[in-house]
C-alpha cells in the first residue's frame, strides 16, 4: 500500500505524497483565491500588489484559512465514496443536501438547483443542459481520481459522470471534468507534466474552444472554457506550485475555483512536500486532517485488489 514511485527517482514524490498534495492543494488554492475572488487583476494589483498570502477576507469575509463550497463539497463527495465504496449518486446527493442544509459560506446557482431538483424528485441527475457549461462539478471532482486511479478510462468516465450530473449535465462540463481527471490520475501514478499536457491537448483537439495558448485569460468566469484555460497556462507558465497558485489566483474572476483546480493538478504533480509550508499552516486545522485524512482512505480503498 502506498507503495513509492514506480520509477525509483528519489526526487518523485510517492503516490501518497501527490494524493495528500492533490487534497491540500485544492484547500490552499481555495482558500487563497476566495480573498479576490470576482475582483479584477486591476483591482487585485491595486489592493494587494501580488496577492501571494492567505489572509481570508474577500466577498464572503472569510477568516484567514477558511475554505469555500469547492473544498466543502470535495470532501462531501470524498465522504460518500469512502462510506459506499465508491460512487453512488443518490448517497452523493443526499450528502450534498446535508452540505446545503448546513448553511454553507458560498453555493453556485447550479449547484443549489440541482439539489433542489434532488430534494424534489429524489433523482441524483439534472436533465442535460446544453447551455449551462459550469465548472461546478469539476471543482470537486478530486475524489474521483484518488478512486479510480488503477481504473480503465471507461470506469473514470461512469463515475465522473455519476457525480457530475447530481447537478451539471452538459457536454463540454463533462469533457473538460474528465480532463482535469485524467491529467490527476496521471500524476498519481508518478506520470509528470508532459503526460497531463497530452490530456489537454486531447480536450482542444476535441473542443477547440478550450485551446490556451493565446493571449492570457484575465477573470476567468465559471464557465469551464475559462476555468481550465487559465489553469492550463498558469500550470505550463510556471514550473512551481507556488508560482502556478499565484499566477492562477491574479487573474480574478472565480479565483477559488481556479485556485482549487490548480491546487488539486499542482498539488498531484509536486506533491506535498512543493506546498508552501505558510500556506498549509494556515488552513483551518479541521479541513487540513480532513484532507489529510480523506486523501490517504481513498487511496487505501484504490489500492485494495489492484496491488
Ligand atoms: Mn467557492
Ligand atoms: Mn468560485
Amino acid at each position: 500500500m502506498l507503495a513509492a514511485g514506480v520509477a525509483g527517482e528519489k526526487a518523485e514524490p510517492a503516490s501518497s505524497a501527490r494524493g495528500v498534495g492533490a487534497y491540500l492543494g485544492l484547500a490552499v488554492g481555495d482558500a487563497l483565491g476566495a480573498t479576490v475572488e470576482f475582483m479584477t487583476p486591476r483591482e487585485i494589483r491595486h489592493q494587494y500588489g501580488v496577492h501571494r498570502e492567505i489572509i481570508g477576507g474577500g466577498w464572503l469575509r472569510l477568516r484567514p484559512g477558511q475554505v469555500t463550497d469547492d473544498t466543502e463539497m470535495t470532501l462531501a463527495l470524498g465522504r460518500s465514496v469512502l462510506r459506499r465504496g465508491g460512487v453512488d449518486p443518490a448517497d452523493a446527493a443526499e450528502v450534498f443536501s446535508e452540505w446545503m442544509r448546513s448553511k454553507p459560506v458560498d453555493i453556485g446557482h447550479t449547484v443549489r438547483r440541482g439539489i433542489a431538483h434532488y430534494r424534489r424528485t429524489r433523482t441524483p441527475e439534472v436533465a442535460p443542459d446544453e447551455q449551462n457549461a459550469g465548472n461546478g462539478a469539476c471543482m470537486r471532482c478530486l475524489p474521483i481520481a484518488l478512486l479510480c486511479r488503477h481504473e480503465d478510462e471507461q470506469a473514470l468516465i461512469r463515475a465522473s459522470r455519476a457525480q457530475a450530473h447530481i447537478t451539471h449535465n452538459n457536454p463540454v462540463a463533462d469533457a473538460g471534468t474528465e480532463t482535469v481527471l485524467r491529467m490527476l490520475v496521471t500524476a498519481l501514478n508518478g506520470g509528470g507534466s508532459d503526460r497531463m499536457r497530452l490530456h489537454a491537448e486531447r480536450l482542444v483537439a476535441r473542443y477547440p474552444v478550450f485551446r490556451f495558448d493565446r493571449r492570457p485569460v484575465e477573470n476567468p468566469s465559471g464557465w469551464i472554457v475559462e476555468t481550465l484555460q487559465a489553469v492550463f497556462q498558469a500550470l505550463y507558465g510556471h514550473d512551481s506550485f507556488e508560482e502556478i497558485l499565484v499566477d492562477v489566483v491574479n487573474r480574478g474572476g472565480d479565483a477559488d475555483t481556479t485556485g482549487a483546480i490548480a491546487g488539486m493538478l499542482a498539488g498531484a504533480l509536486y506533491g506535498i512536500h512543493a506546498i508552501p509550508g505558510r500556506w498549509s499552516r494556515k488552513l483551518d486545522p479541521e479541513v487540513r486532517r480532513s484532507c489529510e485524512g480523506q486523501a490517504i482512505e481513498l487511496l487505501a480503498l484504490a489500492g485494495r485488489g489492484s496491488a
